[in-house]
């Protein structure tokens, strides 16, 4: 139980696998699996109980790897269901904050209209910026409004 990064070797591409086998072939809870089917895990529909392609399974595992490794440049965002970096639509994006200095951002994927977020540090929020438009909640507005020189300085 409890691994973070299940190895994507361990599922084979020509096998089906129920949620339970594919809960106790990667050693994580069947409730671990559920969610990575409502986050995009493709199952095949017609089919009681559900069955996970093994193919599908491994490309899942695999990109949510490289999407621990943050493979996003400045101005994008990881989309599952893409399993590639985006450009948030409009690049309209919400910044959530968790506590004083570590947030997410929300955005849309231009592509498939799935919500995508990507954490960050408030601190280093102009490194991920890029041309994201970001809206922050009120309280936050004026600490953010008087760093403006130094972002606009980066860019311009
Ligand atoms: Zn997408």
């Amino acid at each position: 139980m409890g691994k973070r990064h299940p190895n994507p070797r361990l599922a084979k591409i020509h096998r089906n696998y129920t949620v339970e086998e594919v809960a106790s072939l990667l050693s994580v809870h069947k409730n671990t699996v559920r969610e990575w089917i409502r986050r995009g895990l493709p199952i095949i529909d017609d089919k009681r109980p559900m069955l996970i392609l093994g193919r599908d399974l491994v490309a899942f595992l695999q990109a949510k790897r490289v999407k621990n490794k943050q493979p996003c440049k400045p101005g994008e965002m990881y989309c599952f269901r893409c399993k590639a970096p985006k450009t948030p639509a409009e690049n309209m994006v919400d910044y959530e904050p968790q506590t004083e200095t570590l947030g997410n951002l929300f955005g849309i994927c231009p592509d498939c209209e799935t919500g995508m977020n990507r954490r960050v540090s408030l601190p280093k929020l102009d490194q991920v910026r890029g041309k994201m438009d970001i809206t922050f909640p009120q309280r936050l507005q004026r600490l953010v409004d008087s760093n403006q020189p130094t972002v606009n300085s980066d860019f311009r």
